[in-house]
């Protein structure tokens, strides 16, 4: 009789992580639904910092998880809360940090990503097609984006230099450099103040020539031309 070589395995540690394991699965026609379990482990208390191993209670959470075999998946989480064991700590209830996905999140950090990617190149509709191909449903895509890019926003603000300088199409490390540019007045404007650009003149009609140099004969440019002047007559 030949001994079997394989066998089925148990671990889906991969799907998750070492606190939490996979106890069932619903597959309909068009979608998979995972119930997954949280191991009782340590979990720092997110006001304090303490480690804790006191569980409080469990609660239900329920995740929408990017899409296996185009199926629209969900993930059914029955995880612990966590007393802080900080008797100086205002928090006394904690929920435990999961790690694929944010609090108050019904999508996993996974799918975030992927209709982020999705949606980043594509249009409404083509994102939206692809997306529901795919198997994730999103009932409202706009305000799904506009929350995830705040989230990445707040993010990358830290790292953002306060000024982005773009030319030609490319990123530039410092300001671009000014265009001087001498500024001519509008023509149909001068025109509506009706002024009067002839040049002035004295009682008797000679035109008065009014010269704009300046005659600061102490300056030392004058002082240097006078002196150049004396010696060339020489
Ligand atoms: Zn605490």
């Amino acid at each position: 009789m030949i001994r079997l070589k394989y066998f089925p395995t148990q671990d889906y540690s991969f799907l998750l992580d070492e606190n939490h394991y996979v106890y069932d699965h619903i597959e309909t026609e068009d979608s998979l639904h995972i119930y997954i379990k949280s191991k009782e482990h340590s979990c720092a208390c997110p006001v304090c910092g303490k480690m804790s191993s006191t569980p409080h209670a469990t609660y239900k959470r329920k995740f929408q998880d990017t899409p296996i075999h185009c199926k629209q998946t969900f993930l059914h989480a029955n995880v612990y809360k966590y007393d802080c064991e900080n008797p100086e700590c205002d928090c006394k209830v904690f929920m435990e940090d999961l790690p694929f996905a944010k609090p108050s999140q019904v999508r996993t950090d996974a799918l975030n990503t992927l209709i982020l990617a999705t949606s980043m190149f594509l249009s409404n509709e083509g994102a939206s097609k692809v997306l529901s191909l795919l198997g994730v449903q999103v009932a409202d895509r706009f305000h799904l984006l506009q929350n995830l890019l705040g989230y990445m926003k707040d993010i990358f603000k830290e790292e953002m230099p306060p000024q982005i300088y773009i030319q030609d199409g490319n990123i530039s490390e410092k300001a671009p450099e000014k265009i001087l540019k001498e500024k001519t007045p509008e023509g149909s404007f001068l025109e509506s103040l009706h002024y009067d650009n002839a040049p002035p003149v004295d009682p008797s009609g000679n035109v008065i020539a009014y010269d704009n140099k300046k005659h600061d004969l102490n300056s030392a440019q004058y002082q240097h031309q006078e002196k150049t002047r004396e010696k060339n007559s020489n």
